[in-house]
């Protein structure tokens, strides 16, 4: 509408090159439905009028929230990120959400005394550091706990922006030394929970959130950190190129000489599970450097010296099982357990007998009827078996630690104050081929997107009601009928995909079958040909695949690896042991279990969505403040900026979402002060009154400026989209 009224004579709009890309042209001529333009580097194009875009007037180049753009398409936010990033300027809010868009190298953004200006409000930039003082002072004047949500792809800085945002906390409610502590947890938890990715050389296999609280008085005085969904497979295989945990390599290279022989420790590529991806160091990683780093951490959080050397024989104890072999004993290709470096080193190092590993890992007890058998295993049985174990332990020790870093950062009995939660949780997946992992964050994803948007409209349904002024609902596209597909009982995809992982003949063709049987009327599912189903995000079209859906579902560790673990010397394993029992009701009782018992742990997507609801939650009383994370390129490189890449970002974390949320209602607000002295001078008629209000009106008047276009607020003139664009090139040209 405002668009194609307005004259595009001697202003620039935005064309489509040839790659995709936008370029800012000049407008030559232009005769209705075509229009000749010149681009910077000289060449000219005569393209359809219809294709351009409006561009911004120059003062909004550069703008630090893309609200003030009057022309909200997306060249023009695109441009003006672009714009920024050239300078360094990493930061840009999008309204009530900051856009962060990853340097790829060291910026001046940082340190005591940033930290010192935005603390005293001197700092006006947007920044983390913003964010969070906002979150500290809305905490202590509304009494309401607060969260930032970081989200974005892989590789986009969520990470690193949640330690930013950590660090400012730390500094200014710091005091007690506790604040220590809590940045301490970083280095141990991504030693544990990040590796070597094709897409980022520290990527977190798992979602987090740390839980700050605070005392009435402003400071620090414990923390509280969940974790989500880590990546287990990745212990067991992974990708060439990647690595496997950081931990892994650097226990190998950094442990001491008497660790090195209780542990019976090898170098690195001796290893079979570290092997496989035949990548051992990262580019600029010294990895024993990194482990002592590890080793102050944990000491710093008060973890004992003993259960330090617990956690490393843990270690070994993956590392050695990997190279565990099996030998075929008979013609049905049964397996027993070769006793040789690897059995023997894994038996000493979680403290059991080696005849009953071989047999843990060899045969399987069941029940059969009424009549108790042991089965012997075949080699891929064995070799799951072998693996299931190596996660589980990997698991398990995982989530011990985090349980005993939540013991040294414990809010005393005293629950006083408040507190910021910081989310960093992986965002929206879209692969060429997208498994059961993809589909849990996908589905966390949608959540968050729902909690995003019922903010956000909140929020901006808020300040037209403060300013008084009418508020015709604007519709929003609600994700609501994608979580529908994925949580409605019993015909929903998750509650289909627990059934078929209990009925003992399901398979991920059976699961992908009985999908399109029920599910092909919802408007976001389509069944596609053999196991495979599409789900229409709201992000984008996802194909998945169903191949391992039940396996990894299920994710089975038999009950005979179970009380292998209870029947452990050493110290962790029987504490692990009792934990997954406690997870598996009823089934400690009887080890000669049938196949159904094995159903009454709950499935991992269960236990994810059953998380993902208490977080919601918990998040709902929160205020939240979102940061957008933005990857400029998969190079990891510096100064390079891909537009496509980001602009099929900002559509998936939902910041051309705002936009266009904004863009529906009245995006540009202008004080009446300012809007009287910056077009006061073009009025024509001397007035009667010199207020800003009627000097406002006036000018409106006098431009004819369109009463659907506009709304006179209490203290804020309210515009569409495209009118002061309009405003500033009359201005320009007096
Ligand atoms: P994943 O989902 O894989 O965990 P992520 O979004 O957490 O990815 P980060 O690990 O935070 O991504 O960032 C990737 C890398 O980008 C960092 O290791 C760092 O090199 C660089 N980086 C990110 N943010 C910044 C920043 N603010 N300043 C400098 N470098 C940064
Ligand atoms: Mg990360």
């Amino acid at each position: 509408m405002a668009r194609r009224s307005l004259s595009f004579q001697k202003v620039q709009a935005w064309c489509r090159r040839t790659n995709g890309d936008w370029a800012l042209g000049k407008i030559l001529s232009t005769s209705g439905v075509e229009s000749v333009i010149s681009l910077p580097e000289g060449e000219v194009l005569r393209l359809s009028t219809e294709s351009l875009l409006p561009a911004n007037p120059e003062i909004l180049d550069g703008v630090d929230d893309l609200m003030q753009l009057s022309y909200l398409n997306e060249p023009s936010v695109l441009y003006n990120l672009q714009d920024r990033y050239s300078q360094d300027k990493i930061y840009t809010k999008a309204g009530p959400v900051l856009v962060a868009i990853n340097p790829f190298k060291e910026v001046q953004l940082y340190g005591n005394d940033y930290i010192e200006a935005y603390r005293r409000k001197a700092g006006d930039n947007p920044h983390v550091y913003a964010i969070a003082d906002t979150a500290i002072r809305e905490m202590a004047r509304d009494e309401v706990n607060q969260s930032i949500i970081i989200s974005g792809e892989s590789g986009a800085g969520k990470t690193e922006t949640a330690k930013i945002a950590m660090q400012y906390l730390a500094a200014v409610g710091g005091g007690s030394g506790i604040e220590y502590e809590i940045l301490q947890t970083n280095p141990i938890l991504e030693a544990f929970g990040n590796a070597k990715t094709s897409r980022n050389d520290n990527s977190s296999r798992f979602g987090k959130l740390i839980e700050i609280h605070f005392s009435t008085t402003g400071k620090i005085s414990g923390a509280k950190i969940q974790t989500f969904l880590l990546e287990k497979s990745r212990v067991v295989q992974c990708a060439i190129g990647e690595r496997s945990y950081h931990i892994f390599y650097q226990l190998c290279a950094g442990a001491s000489l008497s660790l090195r022989e209780k542990l019976n420790l090898r170098k690195a590529d001796e290893y079979k599970y570290l092997k496989q991806s035949n990548c051992y160091s990262i580019v600029g990683v010294d990895d024993a450097e990194r482990f002592h780093t590890v080793l102050e951490a944990m000491n710093i959080v008060h973890i004992s010296k003993e259960d330090q050397d617990n956690v490393f024989a843990m270690l070994a104890a993956v590392l050695w099982l990997g190279n565990i072999s099996f030998s075929v004993i008979d013609n049905e290709n049964h397996v027993e357990v070769v006793a040789d470096e690897g059995a023997h080193t894994v038996a000493k190092l979680i403290g059991c007998n080696i005849g009953d590993l071989k047999l843990a890992l060899s045969t399987r007890k069941m029940k059969v009827g009424h009549d108790n058998i042991v089965q012997k295993l075949n080699l891929s049985q064995a070799i799951d078996t072998r693996d299931a174990l190596a996660k589980s332990l990997y698991a398990s020790l995982f989530e011990w630690l985090v349980e005993q870093i939540n013991k040294s950062l414990a809010v005393g009995k005293r629950r006083t104050g408040r507190s910021i939660s910081i989310l960093d949780i992986y965002g929206f997946e879209s692969f060429d081929k997208n498994s059961f992992e993809q589909f849990c964050i996908n589905y966390a994803n949608e959540r968050l997107q729902q909690h995003f948007n019922r903010h956000l409209f909140k929020l901006e349904q808020d300040e037209y009601i403060q300013d008084g002024i009418d508020w015709a609902k604007v519709d929003f596209e609600d994700n609501q009928d994608c979580l529908y597909l994925f949580e409605k009982k019993p015909l929903g995809l998750l509650s289909l995909l627990d059934e078929e992982s209990t009925f003992p003949n399901g398979t991920d063709l059976t699961f992908a079958n009985k999908l399109k049987q029920h599910l092909n009327s919802n408007p976001c599912f389509r069944g596609e040909r053999g196991k495979a189903f599409t789900v229409h995000h709201y992000a984008g079209e996802v194909a998945y695949d169903t191949s391992g859906f039940l396996e990894k579902n299920r994710d089975l560790l038999h009950m005979d690896s179970i009380q292998l673990l209870a029947s452990c010397k050493s110290h962790l394993p029987p504490i692990f042991a009792s934990k997954m029992l406690a997870q598996s009701a009823n089934v400690a009782s009887n080890p000669y279990r049938s196949s159904a018992a094995d159903s009454q742990r709950l499935s991992v997507a269960t236990k994810f969505k059953g998380q993902l609801f208490q977080l919601m939650q918990r998040l709902e009383n929160t205020t939240p403040h979102f940061i957008r994370c933005i990857k400029p390129n998969n190079l990891q490189l510096p100064a390079i900026y891909e537009q496509g890449l980001v602009l099929q970002q900002l559509r998936c974390c939902g910041v051309l979402e705002v936009v266009r949320i904004s863009r529906s209602g009245y995006p540009t607000r202008m004080s009446h002060q300012k809007f009287a002295r910056r077009y006061g001078f073009l009025l024509l008629e001397n007035i009667a009154s010199q207020d800003p209000l009627s000097v406002s009106v006036a000018i409106l008047q006098q431009f004819n400026i369109l009463p659907e276009m506009y709304q006179v607020g209490y203290t804020k003139l309210f515009f569409r989209t495209g009118q002061i664009g309009a405003l500033e090139d009359t201005r320009n040209r007096t």
